[in-house]
């Protein structure tokens, strides 16, 4: 069944700014990918809203939220998280309004993540400890040596659109729960679940100021603008690869700390001594989740040459029996994020049938014969025959493709899942302990899984090598990024 009446159609999306909901006179507009219709407009913050956005941060770090105690801080995000519980499928609508992901995918991890989010970093931050020394002196007296943990300040956050709502509050939330204040900057693909969070926070009492809310483009947009004030204190973003470098360039100016989580060309390795069902089954999770719009999502397989054959065989059927289609009709795969990005992996389909690929399953766009035709729909694709200096298997093409390829022996598949600009996550299938510990401690990424893929653990350290980023999130490293240790040493 096809569900035309999107809820947000025809709404105004507003800026966030001082605890009041704000526009600017102009706007663009938010289409929905399903049907290529405009779904919502969006008020573009200007600079000076921008600016007016800093300020209002600055005020309340000087003000209440700086002056509230841990305990009480770490409360109110709890209540963040309820307020995001008890509108759970007015958040859901509205991601799916936004990207056309899929029911199961927002109902089950984008809105949970998003609350889960605030409850675990406000009880990570209440239990934080901070090392403490004993100095013993020459004299045979003693120092104590002890660190406080104090606000970064007014940190800038940047998200992209993939998994919207979860990924800016993996900043949000941890930024918060160290005393910090916010002005957040959604991608101008995704404005939606932001403004409903911004209600929450309105709602559950978090004081003007704290979370600021500002709409718009990148590059000489609300994104730089904010990127680029002088009264920033840090800058936490994720997206692009070549937006982290373009951030990280004007970050400089000021010496601004960053925390980069960027793109990723990931590799699974599956062994001829898998579990060969689960290791398709999750291989089929790893490239397909999000029409393979995850920054973790599985886009180079290598699988060991006794199964390989079975395995392309077996990924292919599953892969077309993969459901396309409305996300309301409970279909597998929603369209991709716009129209515009649809053309860059279509761009990238023709581009690996040229470089010689075998096409074996997927390549084009489904024909629904309805209005679904003028949606941003791709086909899920595997291709083979490539080799590693291909295009196609350097570069991140963030859609539902994967390539597949051979190998002999174990140190080969370690060199070639090594051999790519990016290291941000990697998936090993095997049933062999040993094995699965070597290969693993090996990987030149931030993240591996062995016999999973996705299983996440907010405590845990996320984050990537290489093109993949700068720094760690999650857990105490997210408290690290969020907080400047101060020591203070005391002579007795
Ligand atoms: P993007 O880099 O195009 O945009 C991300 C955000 O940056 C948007 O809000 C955008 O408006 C803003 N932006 C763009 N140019 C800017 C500039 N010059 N200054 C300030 N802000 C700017 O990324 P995207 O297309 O939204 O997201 C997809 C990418 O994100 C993929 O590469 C994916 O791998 C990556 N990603 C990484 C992770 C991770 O944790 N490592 C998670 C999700 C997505």
């Amino acid at each position: 069944m096809t569900k035309t009446a999107y809820p947000f159609a025809a709404r105004e999306i507003q800026n966030y700014v001082d605890g009041a909901f704000v526009a600017t006179g102009e706007h663009f507009d938010n289409v929905n990918p399903v049907t290529g219709e405009v779904a919502a407009r969006v008020s573009l913050a200007d600079q000076p809203l921008v600016d007016r956005a800093v300020a209002a941060a600055r005020g309340a770090l000087k003000g209440p939220w700086g002056k509230m105690s841990q305990g009480e801080r770490c409360k109110l995000l709890v209540r963040v998280a309820e307020g995001i519980e008890a509108r759970f499928d007015e958040f859901a609508a509205a991601e799916i309004a936004d990207t056309g992901k899929s029911l199961h995918q927002a109902r089950t991890i984008d809105i949970p993540r998003g609350a889960a989010n605030f409850r675990a970093f406000a009880g990570l931050a209440e239990a934080r400890a901070m090392p403490s020394f004993r100095t013993d002196l020459p004299d045979g007296r003693s120092a104590i040596n002890y660190a406080i943990a104090r606000p970064l300040g007014v940190v800038a956050i940047i998200s992209p659109w993939n998994l919207p709502l979860l990924l800016m509050t993996w900043k949000v939330a941890p930024a918060l729960a160290c005393g910090n204040v916010v002005v957040v900057k959604p991608s101008e693909e995704t404005p939606s679940t932001a403004a409903l969070l911004a209600e929450v926070m309105d709602e559950a009492g978090v004081p003007p100021g704290v979370f600021n809310l500002v709409h718009g483009f990148g590059g000489a947009s609300t994104g730089e603008w904010l990127t680029a004030h002088p009264d920033i204190d840090a800058i936490t973003f994720t997206g692009e690869s070549a937006t982290g470098g373009a951030i990280m360039r004007v970050a400089a100016a000021g010496v601004k700390p960053v925390s980069f989580e960027l793109g990723g060309k990931n590799a699974a390795l599956v062994f001829a001594d898998c579990d060969f069902d689960e290791a398709v089954a999750g291989t089929v999770r790893s490239v397909f989740s999000n029409c393979g719009q995850v920054c973790l999502c599985t886009e180079r397989v290598y699988v060991e040459r006794p199964i390989f054959d079975r395995f392309v065989k077996a990924l292919a059927e599953r892969a077309a029996e993969l459901t396309i289609g409305d996300p309301w009709s409970g279909a597998d795969m929603g369209p991709l994020i716009s129209h515009g990005h649809r053309d860059k992996v279509l761009g990238y389909y023709q581009l690996a049938r040229d470089e010689g690929a075998t096409v074996v399953t997927g390549g084009g766009v489904p024909a629904f014969g309805s209005a679904l035709d003028q949606g941003a729909f791709v086909q899920p694709t595997i291709l083979t025959g490539l080799g590693p200096d291909a295009r196609c298997v350097r570069e991140e093409i963030f859609g539902p493709v994967c390539h597949i390829a051979p190998f002999d022996r174990e140190d080969e598949a370690i060199e070639l899942a090594n051999d790519s600009a990016y290291g941000l996550a990697a998936a090993i299938w095997t049933r062999d302990v040993g094995r699965a510990h070597r290969v693993a401690a090996q990987m030149e990424t931030g993240i591996v899984w062995v016999n999973e893929w996705f299983l996440r653990d907010l405590r845990t350290p996320f984050g990537g090598m290489k093109l993949s980023g700068i720094g760690r999130e999650g857990g105490e490293h997210s408290l690290g990024f969020y907080s400047e240790p101060t020591n203070i040493c005391v002579k007795l």
